[in-house]
């Protein structure tokens, strides 16, 4: 008997103990200085912070301070705190709409992290509660009113167990991480050129990872950082602004690949649907480019106010995992050090750059690596030659000579899969902004290295409205926007390379599930992950029914934005299948051409091309559509000897005639 007693008795000790210790925490109130409302000045004896505190709803705390305000409570030791109860000043509850209730164990809440988001209005004259799933211990509690707010709190409750508790449980305010930043003092972040001190936690896991850093922060952008500047309706200024974050310690953000001090969060305010960059990224990474950034959603609190949902994104620079060439230094100024590497941005805002020229015809080279302070002049002019000199072969006569022609110094496949996700995506900005590498080697090429900046794609831009309705390519049609004369370049480039583009297109179609089906059901995907946040970032930026940036329209919902966007898709792929020539495989068999005699058959170190007739010619290829070899076919059988591997083989007879085969030899 006592072996199952003694388990329930103790439970229920234990339980007893729990709700015993359970108990209004007391402290001494803290806050931001307050308003007296009838002079609009400070005071220290009105709307005081202990006025949340004395069992009071006619009395209530108010901010003199428009932003990055609180109240709260010094519990003079940690406490893990179970439950909060409110109650907004009469007549006001709408001003406690995402307001955030944080702990901290720093006086100045530099560590504090969210305990609670208050998500609907609270009824006034009444005590709101809310459990709180947090086992930090916390010294420190406040509630940070929502900009514009002055708090307006007329009670608040925190209830909890003294102790250090831990950080098995932390609170996310969605499925998404949040990205929880405190600067310096509360510094506002309004600069794309001073950082600003500051600290930064992350929470992931549904609560369960746990990452902080000191780091720097300032702004960061061109388009999206006008926008965010700019946006004013009903009144406000909506800052949504995007960042760029230096950490003081190299770290895989959110196991993206990189472990970097460098991120970068983008804010995607034109971008109803908050999805359209990873949305190409997604297309970036089945063409098989080397390199594709890697992002994650993320909800946003810059000094306890709610900033929105956000992408955690690499910045494009030179490292492992992202743009990787070979490093340089100061004494790399001769070849074969100072032939590379180099990152350079063709940018039409290149000249606002610290180092940048102009080609010789006219494209604004924006000089991102060896940095501007790094840089020495011999590598610049080597740079500078090494871009003209691609140029000067690009407008030759002989430009297509794969051997003399642009070929020799440009990475075509990577020019051309780089072109394709433009086309895709509809981007108004392929050209308007791209990067490209040139690594260390007098052989190596300059490469599209890195695709970017996708808010105003995806039929997102009444200049290029409608994307479907051109007959030739977005980027060679006289709507979208180009640095410099790069719609020259392009133009020159994709319309040398026809066959390619169909050999590139096809590939990705037929063996890298780049498909109608699967891309719309990616976006489903991010739609379904990101609905929780998406609602709270509409609550905190209400533009779901104005335009911003370049839209065209204003869809009302957010299902409608991304709606929109999967007919676009739909319809992309359908112009680009037409324009391009796709030929679909059935069961690894060409189906234009089922009828042409012979087999393509793996064996070992081989492939055998058994039973083609005289004047077929073959080409091997590689996964990613490299050429590795092409030649004629031996009638009857013909051995090709070759690594083991996973290989595209196709045939091509004498008529016109194709078949196309991915096989593995072994
Ligand atoms: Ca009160």
């Amino acid at each position: 008997m006592q072996r199952i007693l003694l388990p329930f008795i103790g439970l229920m000790l234990s339980s007893l103990t729990a709700s015993a210790q359970l108990r209004i925490l007391s402290g001494t109130p803290i806050g931001s200085p307050s308003v007296d409302y009838s002079s609009g000045s400070v005071s220290t004896t009105v709307n005081q912070p202990a006025d949340a505190f004395d069992n009071d709803y006619s009395t209530f705390y108010a901010s003199y301070n428009r932003s990055y305000t609180w109240v709260g409570l010094d519990l003079g030791t940690k406490h893990v705190i179970k439950r909060i109860m409110y109650s907004p000043r009469k007549g006001w509850g709408n001003r406690m709409v995402l307001g955030i209730f944080e702990g901290a164990n720093q006086p100045d809440f530099s560590d504090a992290i969210p305990i609670h988001i208050i998500k609907k209005a609270p009824t006034e004259g009444v005590m709101s509660t809310t459990p709180v799933n947090c086992s930090r211990g916390f010294r420190y509690v406040r509630y940070v009113g929502p900009e514009d707010a002055r708090c307006n709190v007329s009670e608040l409750r925190f209830y909890g167990t003294e102790g250090e508790g831990d950080d098995s449980q932390l609170y996310q305010l969605t499925n998404l991480p949040v990205v929880v930043i405190h600067t310096q003092d509360a510094k506002q972040v309004t600069s794309r050129s001073t950082y600003v001190d500051g600290w930064i936690s992350v929470i992931s896991e549904d609560g369960r990872g746990f990452f902080t850093d000191t780091l720097q922060i300032r702004g960061r952008g061109n388009g999206s950082w006008e926008v965010s500047n700019n946006l004013a309706y009903g009144g406000t200024i909506w800052h949504k602004r995007p960042y760029r974050l230096k950490l003081a310690h190299k770290a895989r953000m959110l196991d993206m690949p990189a472990k970097d001090k460098n991120w970068v969060l983008i804010n995607n305010l034109g971008d109803k649907t908050l999805i359209r960059n990873l949305v190409a990224f997604e297309a970036s990474r089945r063409f098989d480019m080397k390199y594709t950034p890697a992002g994650r959603l993320v909800d946003v609190i810059l000094n306890g106010e709610y900033q929105g949902n956000y992408q955690l994104c690499d910045k494009i620079e030179v490292g492992t995992n992202r743009v990787e060439i070979t490093k340089m230094t100061n004494t790399d100024n001769r070849s074969p050090e100072v032939t590379g590497g180099y990152l350079i941005e063709i940018d039409a805002y290149a000249n606002s750059e610290p180092v940048h020229f102009t080609s010789t015809y006219g494209n604004p080279i924006n000089v991102k690596y060896p940095k501007h302070d790094d840089i020495t002049t011999s590598q610049l002019n080597y740079l500078r030659n090494a871009f003209n000199n691609m140029e000067t072969k690009l407008y030759a006569s002989y430009y297509t000579n794969p051997t003399t022609g642009y070929a020799s110094v440009l990475d075509v496949d990577a020019f051309l899969k780089n072109f394709l996700i433009g086309e895709f995506s509809g981007n108004t900005d392929t050209y308007w902004s791209t990067y490209m590498s040139k690594d260390r080697g007098t052989n190596e090429k300059f490469t599209c290295c890195a695709v970017w900046d996708f808010d105003l794609a995806f039929e997102n831009d009444g200049r290029t409205y409608p994307i479907n309705g051109n007959s030739n390519y977005m980027s060679l049609s006289n709507k979208s926007s180009a640095a410099g004369n790069m719609k020259s370049f392009v133009g020159r480039v994709v319309n040398s390379q026809t066959e390619r583009i169909k050999e590139l297109y096809n590939y990705a179609r037929n063996y890298r599930g780049f498909t109608p089906e699967v891309m719309e059901a990616y976006v489903d995907s991010l739609a379904k992950v990101i609905n929780q946040s998406q609602e709270l970032n509409f609550m905190r930026w209400p533009i779901l029914n104005i335009r911003v940036q370049q839209n065209f329209q204003a869809l009302g919902s957010y299902q409608a934005e991304v709606d929109f966007m999967k007919k676009y898709i739909r319809e992309r792929f359908a112009w680009l299948d037409n324009k391009i020539g796709y030929e679909p495989m059935i069961d690894g068999i060409h189906n234009a051409m089922t009828q042409m005699a012979g087999s393509i058959l793996s064996g070992e170190g081989q492939i055998q091309l058994v039973g083609f007739t005289a004047g077929c010619r073959y080409q091997i290829f590689t996964l990613d559509g490299k050429l590795l070899m092409q030649n004629e076919v031996t009638p009857g059988t013909c051995d090709i000897d070759v690594r083991p591997g996973f290989y595209i083989v196709k045939v091509s007879g004498s008529q016109g005639q194709k078949r196309q085969q991915k096989l593995l030899v072994k």
